[in-house]
């Protein structure tokens, strides 16, 4: 079996996870859960997305998150930020990465952001000089990589377009995104081995969702054709607009516990990262989707019953 022998996990848990949430989840809440997820070895950590307050009510706080967590020097904190003005917010926050996030999909980009895809690739033009001016990085997204709400399948062309553009920006890591879940293991593996080859300069990133409970096997495939980097947002929190009901994304606990028992290195302590996936449990009013939160740790033995032979 082909397996790279080292991971890179991205928790987008205190994004994708706590926006999807109808309820505010507390700023105190919030820190607490991303300082828990540094000490169980995170080291790229999305924090929050910078978009108005009246959009996504529930990243209100991103300042205040931003400013409270715990910052160390080998951790990447990431921001979310779609336009300029989010930019604008993000820069004085320093974090160390900005995601600026796009559809692959021309319905779904004009759905989400009002635009067109050229539209949105010009104004990143700017965005990515303002960004790289401060000495910050920055990657670019792909939501809808595997399929649209809209359109329903999305071809290598739609992806490349995009992949061009950023790359002639300059930007060097692109995230991929199955948003809706329509993605397979089949088309996961022929879609990264594909842009892995067509494009090696890009370090590529899987955002994957698990709405119909493939995500683990969708990142399997993923690494069997060389992928590394993967988002997971802990206690399987997230959702999507587009389908209601939907499961969020692979939960990063599942996802380490699946990396542990193949002996492939990712950085992060289970238990410590269980502990955060607890705290989550307790601060989310629904059941979570989180397999290790249901059935604990693989190879807990339990005391064997007693077999001694009774003589006489
Ligand atoms: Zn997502």
């Amino acid at each position: 079996m082909n397996l790279p022998k080292k991971v890179t996990i991205v928790d987008v848990g205190p994004r994708d996870g706590f926006q999807s949430e109808k309820q505010f989840i507390p700023t105190e809440k919030k820190i607490e859960i991303v300082n828990g997820l540094i000490r169980a070895g995170l080291k790229n950590i999305q924090v929050s997305s910078v978009v108005h307050p009246k959009a996504v009510p529930q990243l209100a706080d991103a300042e205040e998150v931003m400013t409270k967590i715990d910052r160390r020097p080998d951790v990447s904190y990431r921001l979310l930020v779609p336009n300029l003005k989010g930019v604008q917010r993000a820069l004085p926050l320093k974090p160390d990465k900005i995601d600026l996030m796009m559809s692959v999909s021309e319905s779904h980009n004009r759905s989400n952001a009002n635009r067109s895809i050229d539209e949105t690739l010009k104004e990143f033009e700017t965005l990515v000089s303002m960004i790289q001016d401060k000495g910050i990085a920055v990657s670019g997204g792909m939501a809808c990589g595997f399929g649209c709400p809209f359109e329903g399948k999305i071809s290598f062309r739609q992806i490349e377009r995009v992949a061009d553009r950023y790359l002639a920006m300059g930007i060097r890591s692109v995230g991929i995104a199955d948003t809706v879940g329509y993605a397979n293991p089949k088309l996961v593996y022929h879609t990264m081995a594909h842009l892995l080859d067509k494009y090696p300069e890009i370090q590529w990133l899987a955002h994957i969702h698990n709405h119909r409970d493939l995500g683990l096997a969708n990142i399997l495939a993923a690494m069997q054709a060389g992928l590394t980097e993967f988002d997971a947002a802990i206690g399987g929190l997230g959702g999507c607009p587009y389908a209601p009901n939907a499961a969020g994304n692979v939960a990063t606990e599942d996802l380490v516990n699946m990396l542990d028992e193949m002996g492939i290195a990712c950085g992060v302590n289970l238990d410590a990262l269980l502990e955060v996936a607890e705290v989550v449990r307790e601060t989310i009013p629904h059941p979570l989707n989180s397999a290790l939160l249901k059935t604990g740790k693989p190879w807990v033995l339990a005391k064997a019953p007693d077999c001694q032979i009774k003589l006489g």
